[in-house]
């Protein structure tokens, strides 16, 4: 049957989920028929359980389900990049990201964190009205995020996605998990509300490395058109003199990208 366009698309699950329920219920049919085959059951559900763990440890994994690594190629063709900015917004950090953006002409895509949306409203629309998009970094940012079910996953996204659509006018398209670690069941909750999931190309560790120049070292180790590229606004580790390490990066890498003809957009401008 077709879909009609008012219909929601349908989630697909990936080949490495398909096999994998494919698994289960191989292994609970050879159980009932003949239960001495336990010990193969159990350990090819096992080996599966770690297959799927791995993949959602892996953040440029493709293997649970459709994941932006770089822009598409039509994209890519016309010069473009992504910059990324995790975790804000931050009332001391964000507005200089802006200026040096301004400065440059740049747009970029921030993944902000519902509960400091909420916090920082104001902020968050001057975030759009410079022309860049908000998107969707979950509600509380929880280091157990990948540990969650199905029901917990579902509200950690949807209370971001509802309050960054309050605050902006406009709901994001995008969703990053944090630290970019996830599970089986995030793919499905990202289908229905109609979210893509982004992770990167390269990211500069800046929330860890408070070494400016090692920072720029790894974004621009070979950069070209159609990488996305991840910075922070929010826990920015900082350098010697106090200074949020991305305050020290962006205007190097924007410099960087100019040299090489390379335009920054959003995540959203590359959507075919
Ligand atoms: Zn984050």
């Amino acid at each position: 049957m077709t879909q009609r366009p008012c219909e929601r698309p349908r989630w697909v699950p990936s080949p490495l989920l398909l096999a994998s329920a494919a698994l289960h219920a191989g292994a609970g049919l050879g159980l009932l028929l003949r239960p001495r085959v336990w010990p193969w059951a159990l350990g090819g559900v096992a080996a599966n359980h770690l297959l799927l763990g791995a993949a959602g440890l892996w953040p440029r994994s493709h293997l649970l389900g459709p994941n932006w690594t770089r822009l598409p190629a039509q994209s890519a063709d016309r010069g473009e990049v992504a910059i990324t900015i995790d975790d804000g917004p931050d009332p001391e950090v964000t507005p200089q990201v802006l200026s040096q953006l301004a400065r440059n002409r740049a747009h970029a895509s921030f993944f902000c964190v519902g509960e400091r949306v909420e916090r920082y409203p104001e902020l968050v629309r001057e975030i759009v009205r410079c022309g860049h998009t908000v998107e969707n970094h979950s509600q509380r940012h929880r280091h157990a995020f990948s540990l969650l079910g199905p029901s917990a996953l579902r509200t950690e996204v949807a209370r971001a996605q509802d309050g960054i659509a309050r605050v902006t006018g406009s709901p994001p398209r995008f969703f990053r998990a944090p630290a970019g670690l996830r599970n089986p069941f995030l793919d499905p909750v990202l289908s229905r509300l109609q979210l893509r999931l982004a992770t990167w190309t390269r990211r500069g560790f800046d929330t860890v490395t408070s070494d400016a120049g090692v920072v720029y070292a790894r974004l621009v180790k070979s950069l070209q058109a159609g990488d996305i590229l991840l910075l922070h606004d929010g826990n920015a580790a900082r350098g010697e003199t106090g200074v949020p390490v991305i305050l020290d990066v962006l205007p190097r890498l924007l410099a960087a990208l100019s040299a090489r003809k390379l335009q920054p957009i959003t995540l959203r401008a590359a959507l075919p």
